[in-house]
Parts: structure tokens; C-alpha cells; sequence
């Protein structure tokens, strides 16, 4: 398991709602947190790396040690918006090196289901809010990039480039797969959970 970088093709598949948990998916989950705390971040959604799942984990604190601070959705839909918008500079763990202010409500209500099985619901606002609607976003094949502002894009745009060659070159290389093959392995993946 690695982490996909922009602009590979799964960053902008909108994921499936998953129908199954069991140890595989467990596993998966933990291995997720395990390469979100390794590249220092606060949150990893499964198409960021190639799984094409409803499925995200999280850690507000980034901290290995704070482990009841962990949190890992399935399915998670957000339900209502609020408390104003607020400007947070962001970053992501398949855009290295870009860091952009975003605007984004303060408060959210969503449900989503644990590795338990069971559905839940959670009213949070602040970091934690941020960070689900970013992984949220990222289930939908959005990424944070396209909700910063006309100034926003125009910092993004030469980081964009730079990875958008970086991409290219690894193609050719072989190093990522053809559009073709990647949509069948993402079938594939998906027979397994959705
Ligand atoms: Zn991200």
C-alpha cells in the first residue's frame, strides 16, 4: 500500500459505498493509519491509496501515541453544514509540497459507519470538522485544490505542473498503470467490498 500523488486517475473516482466489513478490511483500515501517521498527516481517504472505497481514516492530533483520538468512517455522509465559513490553510497527502487556504464551514453533522458494523452519528466543528469534510470530499473525487480560491489556484497551479510531469514520467516508465488497466483493477477491488 502507497500513497497515490496527484494527478492519478483514482484522486477523481467518486468511491462506492462499501457492503462488507471483515478482517480484510480491518487490516486495511490499520495499514491507512499506519501511512498517514508515517507521512505526518491527519487524514487518509482510500482512493488516496487505490482503494476505490467509502472508506477514511483519521487522527486529529497526528500523533501515533494518542490512539483514542483515531477514527475510521465507512460510508460517511455529511448531513448538514454550518457555523460560518472559516479559512484554514490545508494540505494533503497526495499534493506534497502545496499548503492553500480554504474556506469551509465550521460545523458539520454526519453519520457514518464503524468498523463495528455500527452506524453512528457525530456533530463536530473545528479541525476535526475540516478534516472530515476534506477525506469526505476526497470519497467524492474531489480534491482540496479545487475549492481554494481564484488566488489559491493560480500558487497551486506551478506544484500542479510539477506533479502533473512527475505522473507523466512514471507512466511511461510503467510505474502506474494505463487507464484501461486501472479501471479493471478498480473493478476488481470493488467486487471484493461494494
Ligand atoms: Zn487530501
Amino acid at each position: 500500500m502507497k500513497i497515490v500523488r496527484y494527478p492519478h486517475p483514482i484522486l477523481s473516482y467518486k468511491s462506492k459505498p462499501v457492503r462488507r466489513i471483515d478482517q480484510g478490511l480491518r487490516d486495511i483500515a490499520a495499514e491507512m493509519l499506519e501511512l498517514m501517521y508515517q507521512a505526518q498527516g491527519v487524514g487518509l481517504a482510500a482512493n488516496q491509496v487505490g482503494l476505490p472505497y467509502q472508506l477514511l481514516v483519521m487522527n486529529p492530533t497526528g500523533d501515533p501515541e494518542q490512539r483514542e483520538e483515531e477514527y475510521v468512517f465507512i460510508n460517511p455522509v455529511i448531513q448538514k453544514r454550518g457555523g460560518g465559513l472559516t479559512d484554514f490553510e490545508e494540505g494533503c497527502l497526495s499534493f506534497p509540497d502545496l499548503r492553500l487556504m480554504i474556506a469551509r464551514p465550521e460545523t458539520v453533522a454526519f453519520q457514518a459507519i464503524g468498523l463495528d458494523g455500527r452506524p453512528a452519528s457525530y456533530s463536530w466543528k473545528g479541525l476535526k470538522a475540516r478534516i472530515i469534510q476534506h477525506e469526505t470530499d476526497h470519497l467524492h473525487g474531489q480534491c482540496f485544490y479545487q475549492r481554494a480560491k481564484f488566488s489559491g489556484e493560480l500558487q497551486a497551479r506551478p506544484v500542479l505542473e510539477s506533479l502533473a510531469a512527475e505522473f507523466d514520467s512514471d507512466r511511461r516508465r510503467g510505474f502506474v498503470p494505463g487507464d484501461a488497466e486501472l479501471a479493471a483493477e478498480i473493478a476488481e477491488l470493488e467486487k471484493k467490498y461494494c
